[in-house]
Order: C-alpha cells, then sequence, then structure tokens
C-alpha cells in the first residue's frame, strides 16, 4: 500500500476511529488535537445502527455497552412536573439491534485507549498551514515544528479547521437549522436516577438525564430564527446567550441555569450542518462533522463519524492507498447515509416551536406511537462493505 503517512486533526469520535483502521492497515498514523488533553463532555451518543458493526469489527462493542449510560426511560413533564408520558429506553436499546447510548467523552477515551499504544498523539497544537505537491502535503503547526505526510485527514469538528485551510471559508458548506443546543452538568430536585426528564414550552426544552452511572447532565435547546454572532471558544459569551434565551423559563430551569457558571466543560453550538460537494480536495480530505455535520438533532453525529472512519480507511485501503480513487469510492459509498441523516431532524420531537406542536407530540407519547413516528423502531442493519482490513 502507498500513501501510509497519514496526519489526523482532531481526537474525538472520528479522528480516533480513522486512526484504529489506519493503523491497521499499517498506516504510521499521526493525530494532532487542539484540546491540550483528550475533550470530554458532551451528550450521549448513540452507537446504534450500522454503526455497532464497525465498533464489533473493532472488538470494542463490549467496553461501549458496559460504559453505556444506563438509561431506562425518558420522561416528559409539564411545568408542575406532572408527568405527560414515558418513553421506553431500554426497549428501544433492544429494538436497536443491541444499540448503546455512551457519552461522547467516554466513547473517545475508549477509542483513544484503542489506538494510543499504536499512534502519535499530540495534544494542545493545531496545524497552521497546508501545502501540498505532487507526493505529499508539508504541514505546519501552530506550536510544533513543520512536518511532511502522504495524507491529511480533518477530523476537527463541525469548526474544521482543515476544512477553512484547504476548501476555503466555512459559510459556504454551513446551513443553519434555526436551533442552539447547550449540554452542561447541573442538578435539580426534579432529576430521577435513570432517567431523562424533559420539560417543554414552545420553541424551549430542558432535559435532565440522571443516569445511574455518570453525573447529571442537562441538554437546553431553543429556536432562533437568525444566526448569532459569538466566537466559538468564547464561552462567557456562549453562556450569556444561553441566559438570554432561557429567561422566564418554567419548571426548574432558571435554578440550572444559576449554575452553568461552575461547568468548565460547558458546550453551546448552532443546530447547523455541513454540505459539501466533495470531502476531498488532492490528498486532503475531510471525515465525521468536519464533511458532514447532521446537526446533534439528527441524533446520527455519532454513527456517521463512526462509520464514515471505517469506510474511508476500507476505500483507501481496496485502492491499495491511492487517494484519488479511494478519496473518490469513500464520498460515493457514505453520502447516501449522510443524505438520510441530514434530511432526519428529530426537532418536533425534543422543541416543538408551537403549543400545537408541544399537544401533538404529548399526544404521540401518551399513544406509545413517538417511536414509530420519528422511525426510531426501525434499526439499519444493513451489512457494511467488509473490505478484509
Ligand atoms: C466537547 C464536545 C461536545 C459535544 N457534545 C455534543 C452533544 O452534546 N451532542 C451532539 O450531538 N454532539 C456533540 N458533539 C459533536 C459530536 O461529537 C459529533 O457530532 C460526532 O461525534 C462526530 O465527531 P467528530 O469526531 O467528527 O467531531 P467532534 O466530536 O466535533 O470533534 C472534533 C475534535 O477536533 C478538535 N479540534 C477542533 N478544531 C481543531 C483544530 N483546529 N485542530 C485540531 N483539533 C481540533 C476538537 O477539540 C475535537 O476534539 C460534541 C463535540 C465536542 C467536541
Amino acid at each position: 500500500m502507498i500513501n501510509k503517512n497519514v496526519l489526523i486533526s482532531g481526537a474525538s469520535i472520528a479522528g480516533p476511529a480513522l486512526a484504529y483502521w489506519l493503523n491497521r492497515i499499517g498506516c504510521k498514523v499521526t493525530v494532532v488535537e487542539l484540546s491540550p488533553t483528550l475533550r470530554l463532555g458532551g451528550q450521549g451518543v448513540d452507537v446504534r445502527d450500522q454503526s455497532i458493526q464497525v465498533v464489533e469489527r473493532m472488538g470494542l462493542m463490549d467496553i461501549v455497552r458496559a460504559r453505556r449510560v444506563d438509561d431506562i426511560a425518558a420522561n416528559f413533564v409539564d411545568k408542575k412536573n406532572r408527568l405527560i408520558g414515558t418513553l421506553d429506553m431500554q426497549a428501544l436499546q433492544i429494538e436497536g439491534g443491541g444499540a448503546a447510548e455512551i457519552r461522547r467523552g467516554e466513547l473517545s477515551n475508549v477509542l483513544y485507549d484503542a489506538t494510543r499504544d499504536d499512534v502519535e498523539y499530540v495534544f494542545g497544537d493545531a496545524i497552521s498551514g497546508i501545502k501540498q505537491d505532487e507526493s505529499g502535503v508539508d504541514v505546519t503547526f501552530e506550536h510544533g515544528s513543520p512536518r511532511r505526510f502522504d495524507l491529511v485527514i480533518g477530523a476537527d469538528g463541525f469548526h474544521s479547521g482543515v476544512r477553512r485551510l484547504v476548501f476555503g471559508p466555512s459559510e459556504q458548506f454551513v446551513k443553519f437549522k434555526k436551533h442552539y443546543f447547550a449540554v452542561t452538568m447541573a442538578s435539580t430536585p426534579f432529576a430521577q436516577k435513570r432517567k431523562s426528564t424533559l420539560f417543554n414550552e414552545p420553541g424551549k426544552s430542558v432535559m435532565v438525564q440522571a443516569s445511574g452511572n455518570g453525573p447529571s447532565m442537562v441538554y437546553l435547546a431553543f429556536r432562533q430564527e437568525e444566526p448569532i454572532e459569538y466566537h466559538y471558544r468564547d464561552m462567557e459569551h456562549q453562556r450569556q446567550i444561553l441566559r438570554d434565551a432561557f429567561k422566564g423559563v418554567g419548571w426548574d430551569t432558571q435554578n440550572i441555569i444559576k449554575q452553568i457558571d461552575n461547568d468548565p466543560n460547558f458546550y453551546l453550538d448552532a443546530q447547523a450542518q455541513v454540505i459539501m460537494p466533495s470531502w476531498s480536495n488532492g490528498r486532503v480530505a475531510l471525515v465525521g462533522d468536519a464533511a458532514h455535520c447532521a446537526s446533534p438533532f439528527s441524533g446520527a453525529g455519532g454513527l456517521l463519524g463512526l462509520i464514515g472512519a471505517y469506510r474511508l480507511a476500507g476505500e483507501l485501503f481496496a485502492a491499495n492507498g491511492d487517494h484519488v480513487e479511494g478519496f473518490k469510492n469513500y464520498y460515493a459509498a457514505h453520502r447516501p447515509l449522510v443524505l438520510e441523516k441530514q434530511g432526519h431532524l428529530f426537532t418536533g420531537m425534543f422543541v416543538p416551536s408551537t403549543w400545537w406542536g408541544t399537544k401533538l407530540r404529548n399526544g404521540l407519547v401518551r399513544s406509545g406511537l413517538l417511536k414509530r413516528f420519528f422511525g426510531l423502531d426501525k434499526p439499519n442493519t444493513t451489512p457494511l462493505t467488509d473490505y478484509g482490513m
């Protein structure tokens, strides 16, 4: 195989998963991560549908299941905390072919542990320049010395630096989906062990997840017609955006909002999608959210990153390392699933924008039809191509 010296930018889900497969096919892999350590935090990521096959082929599905969020139910409540209806989370995971919900940081840790002995990880640095020619790519870093690689892969998420350097400004690829989403650690007397509790007002949602094997996490989402200007590394401004959006919202929301200052892993981002006509440019390609973020309301960011990493390595291997052929076939193989997931958002389930929409959603919860309405009862178990890696 040719082109074995590969640099990956980003060590969250897609980056370490790709590192795993590239290492397995004999590549020499370096991963550079902006954060000084693995970034923890984030909501539960679903390992379901065909991504179960990927994680099983890595031999890691048992570890993922052992570390999964152990929720048994999601309760929908009104402002007086009275129960509207329940979604059986255990049934959902069984019907999903043994799916597991695991916190993003936890999954990142599992993938990092599976690769750290064979892959060079460089934390606290980022690519500052990329210059490619016929035979390789010269890379400069914000801190480290310049190096040359055969291929460079951007697995650096929605705000991908590799995408900006090689494909141009993000605005041309990003489609705002009229919502913002925040994750924080907070406690509330309304949390119930091993259950999620979800409260809505039109265009706002607050969900507390109090699993038995982790801290209480709160997810807040709100509808917003136009994007808000802020720097994605400016956490204080992001906290203020959330305070403003949830002013006056009922249930235990005001108590929760008071606690966001205490959480160093506080996370807020726009619900937006990345839509690109190609995921490669010469010797540089993108994987995961950098290539095709579907937004948290797709519930598919984790599975798309895992399957995409598997397909990218698999197609390179099948093409004997020929990046032109491999990158082209990776795009063709993975794009249909991306389009499907980008077109199927759960916004109406989590953040109905009107009282009427909330009533309809509540009716679906009470009647037990929510799963069917949102297509959660049909896992995709179509076998993935076996690349013989
Ligand atoms: C802290 C965090 C919390 C998240 N929380 C949620 C959530 O609650 N719900 C949800 O649906 N999705 C969340 N996501 C996104 C989710 O992880 C992805 O949708 C999915 O798992 C695909 O992952 P990815 O590896 O492609 O991208 P991401 O998970 O976004 O990871 C990108 C990685 O690249 C790193 N990075 C960024 N810029 C650079 C750079 N210039 N150079 C080097 N490294 C860089 C980041 O620090 C991060 O480790 C979160 C992501 C992060 C980073």
